[in-house]
């Protein structure tokens, strides 16, 4: 059934890649397994997929733990500052960087450990309330901020597009992601990457490739429905 599921996650991302002429390999698919046990995970690793993403600090933790080690793990949830020390150095990077504190928390426990964390700079495209995310136009300050920060390398952004049915609705909200990743790398920051673009759930990956994502977080297309009972 994963299996399944992710040969049809993997052709829509190369039509969408075919559709607006860029290569497949610029688009990285992350398996979102938050609230997934470890046998959906892998069935998931091995029908190939490295890369999964995770939305809380202990689940994320216990999964590390157990799964093998050429996983790359993605952070794509709300991080508390108090939570960072037991991800750092473990994950691959961190998407949901919103604040200046919480980006000096990840740099300064990466440089203890003499590492240097990939991050994201999470930003509120939509400026809906119950979201987290810097406002666009605190993005560039951000990235100035975060160049000074040795512990950690930004690599591009990432946002939680609005649920919509209709994933047209959310074609504006990535194109103007796209738009403002490309004003933030013209500034030639030093120590800013920009070449990521994490964008694009279940409901409007296709659009957003179209728009410029890098990194897909795919969930509900690949391991089914989740199950918000049991929900810590
Ligand atoms: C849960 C989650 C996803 C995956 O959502 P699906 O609709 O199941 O694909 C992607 N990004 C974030 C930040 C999430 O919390």
């Amino acid at each position: 059934m994963i299996a399944e599921n992710l040969t049809n996650v993997k052709n829509n991302i190369k039509e969408a890649c075919l559709k607006a002429g860029r290569d497949v390999s610029e688009v990285t698919l992350v398996a979102v397994s938050k609230m997934k046990p470890i046998e959906d995970i892998l069935e998931a690793y091995d029908a190939g997929i490295r890369f999964f993403g995770e939305n809380y600090v202990q689940e994320l933790a216990e999964k590390m733990e157990e799964l093998p080690d050429d996983i790359k793990w993605h952070m794509i949830g709300h991080l508390q500052r108090n939570k960072v020390k037991y991800i750092v150095g473990r994950v691959d990077m961190i998407h949901s960087v919103d604040s200046r504190r919480l980006a000096l928390e990840i740099s300064e426990r990466s440089l203890k450990l003499g590492k240097v964390t990939d991050i994201l700079a999470q930003v509120n495209m939509a400026g809906e309330e119950s979201k987290f995310g810097l406002r666009p136009d605190e993005a560039t300050d951000f990235a100035i901020a975060v160049s000074e920060m040795k512990g950690i390398r930004l690599r591009g952004l990432m946002t939680s597009a609005p649920f919509v049915e209709d994933a047209e609705k959310n074609r504006n909200i990535f194109r103007s992601m796209k738009d403002l990743s490309v004003d933030i790398m013209k500034k030639n920051i030093d120590n800013v990457l920009m070449d990521t673009l994490s964008m694009g759930m279940t409901a409007d990956y296709k659009v957003a490739i179209e728009e410029g994502a890098t990194l897909v977080r795919v969930g509900t297309a690949v391991f089914g429905e989740r199950n918000y009972g049991g929900l810590r």
